[in-house]
């Protein structure tokens, strides 16, 4: 590869929708791949079609990018910029340029007007489908005379401009990851590159944006390949040296057919928005289709971008596997400091409504119950090796920042004990409990584990009930870590109403 001139790559979304992980993939290995070789980033906006162009969608897309962490690093200046400096480029605002260039190819003959109608089109389209011949443009305008096509321009007939693809032979280019590949000319379409609304088509704006753009390698999805062979005719019609091209391996579902979001949900923001961590979502991303060649799996971002090569991509498709998500997510969960954890946890526990910011830390409306930046830090913890993602977080706390939810007082009972000896067991407890001023996990295990032993009580009889009078729960953390985050007196309250419930 390359490596002496100074890389430039491009991020090319067309804002047709919202970001989705193919696209987050795409811009991801631009992104390693600038950073790996210390290059430029770029990201571009193809809002050419005006009928696939939704409103909104660049924004969504700028905004999942900066949300997953990956900044462009030039585009214009834009005044008011959120960013402050420069924002993306954008294909529409540079139509100008578009035109000024087509006119180079019809004069040198290697572009033409075409006057054929859409219904003209579809008329021709049906003969070859029924013909079982390929669908591509029957090439009637390219043979027009030159007074011919004068006179209609006159008239002012509506045409578009088609790419003339070189009728003989076939067209070859290199690629990073698959090597060489090579299309017959003759089963090549006379693309549209100008529409008669007067904008270009895709292939047009981002031959001439990659060329003024110096982007020195063409990196987007493997959907992309069969657009290929009719770039590199066109930078030979204008003279210009092609870059060089990596198409990426398809994503596919788990049963391996094409990735849709029918199967799954596909909108990276989505997942952010549920609580999956950009690091793991740009983790995982990375591994679709590469992998770093070490035995483990959880990376951040810089080392990503210290090891990323290009040419080991795969060239077979990647299957999108939602579990190894989640997996890589708790990775990235338990690496994060417990004020990071803290801080990134609390917009989704507000959002939930267990708790809005008072003077000194966060209240539970509800109760009443306040909570200081230690107390939220030690009541996160007790989910962070069990949740997938933070937006599992509210419903997994909801016991430690709201009230101990209505359980059935059945579910105090340890096995077949006798709800009485339970009964008896918890309010002794309690007593006992009333009496410890060193309330931390470690004290409140050891002692009351002495306590049991004393008693002859089986742990069992009691531990049970404590963490079900103190959770509500048939499954939660132990009763010690839970009796921890509650403090004294909220412990207190909750065995009291168990005793209640089996009284
Ligand atoms: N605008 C195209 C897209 O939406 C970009 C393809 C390319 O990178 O050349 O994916």
């Amino acid at each position: 590869m390359a490596t002496d001139q100074k890389i430039r790559v491009r991020f090319a979304p067309s804002p047709t929708g919202f970001l989705h992980i193919g696209g987050l993939r795409t811009a991801l290995y631009n992104y390693l791949f600038a950073r790996r070789w210390g290059g430029t980033f770029i990201l571009r906006i193809e809002d050419t079609d005006r009928t696939r162009t939704v409103p909104g969608g660049a924004e969504g897309i700028i905004r999942t990018l900066r949300r997953a962490g990956l900044d462009y690093d030039e585009g214009p200046d834009v005044e008011g910029q959120e960013r402050g400096k420069y924002g993306p480029y954008v294909q529409s605002k540079r139509l100008t340029i578009y035109r000024e260039h087509i006119y180079k190819l019809v004069t040198a003959g290697a572009a033409y007007q075409c006057f054929c109608s859409p219904e003209e089109l579809e008329t021709v389209r049906q003969i070859q489908i029924a013909a079982k011949q390929p669908t591509i443009y029957n090439k009637k305008c390219r043979e027009m005379s030159s007074p011919d096509r004068a006179a209609l321009i006159k008239d002012g007939r509506p045409h578009v401009i088609r790419l003339a693809i070189p009728e003989e032979g076939s067209t070859t280019f290199s690629d990073i990851i698959r090597k060489e590949i090579t299309f017959e000319n003759r089963l090549i379409d006379d693309s549209v590159l100008l529409k008669s609304d007067g904008y270009p088509t895709y292939h047009l704006a981002s031959v001439v944006d990659d060329h003024l753009m110096n982007i020195t390698q063409v990196i987007r999805g493997e959907e992309w390949i069969p657009s290929t062979p009719k770039h590199v005719i066109l930078y030979r019609a204008f003279g210009w040296t092609p870059p060089e091209f990596a198409h990426l391996p398809l994503l596919l579902n788990p049963d391996r057919s094409k990735l849709s979001k029918r199967q799954m949900d596909v909108a990276v923001e989505n997942y952010l928005d549920r609580g999956y961590l950009p690091e793991a979502l740009i983790n995982f991303t990375a591994l679709l289709g590469w992998n770093p060649q070490a035995d483990r799996e959880v990376y951040e971002l810089d080392e990503l971008a210290r090891s990323f090569n290009l040419p080991d991509v795969n060239s077979s498709g990647a299957v999108v596997n939602l579990e190894k998500l989640g997996w890589l997510n708790g990775q990235h969960l338990r690496r994060l400091s417990k004020e990071e954890y803290a801080r990134r946890a609390v917009p989704y526990l507000e959002a939930a409504s267990l708790i809005t910011p008072c003077p000194g830390g966060w209240v539970n409306e509800q109760s009443g119950t306040i909570f200081s930046s230690q107390d939220l830090q030690n009541a996160l913890s007790l989910e962070r090796e069990r949740v997938r993602n933070l937006g599992d977080l509210p419903e997994a706390l909801s016991f430690i920042f709201g009230a101990v939810p209505e359980y059935d007082g059945d579910l105090l009972i340890w096995k077949d004990a006798e709800p009485a000896r339970i009964m008896k067991g918890l309010g002794e407890l309690a007593e006992f409990l009333e009496l410890m001023r060193d309330w931390t996990e470690s004290a409140l295990e050891a002692r009351v584990k002495a306590w049991i032993d004393e008693q002859g009580y089986d742990t069992g009889q009691i531990l049970w009930p404590m963490r079900v009078a103190l959770t509500g729960r048939k499954a939660s953390p132990g009763p010690f870590e839970v009796a921890a985050v509650l403090g004294k007196e909220r412990t207190l309250a909750r065995l009291r109403k168990a005793v209640e419930k089996l009284s």
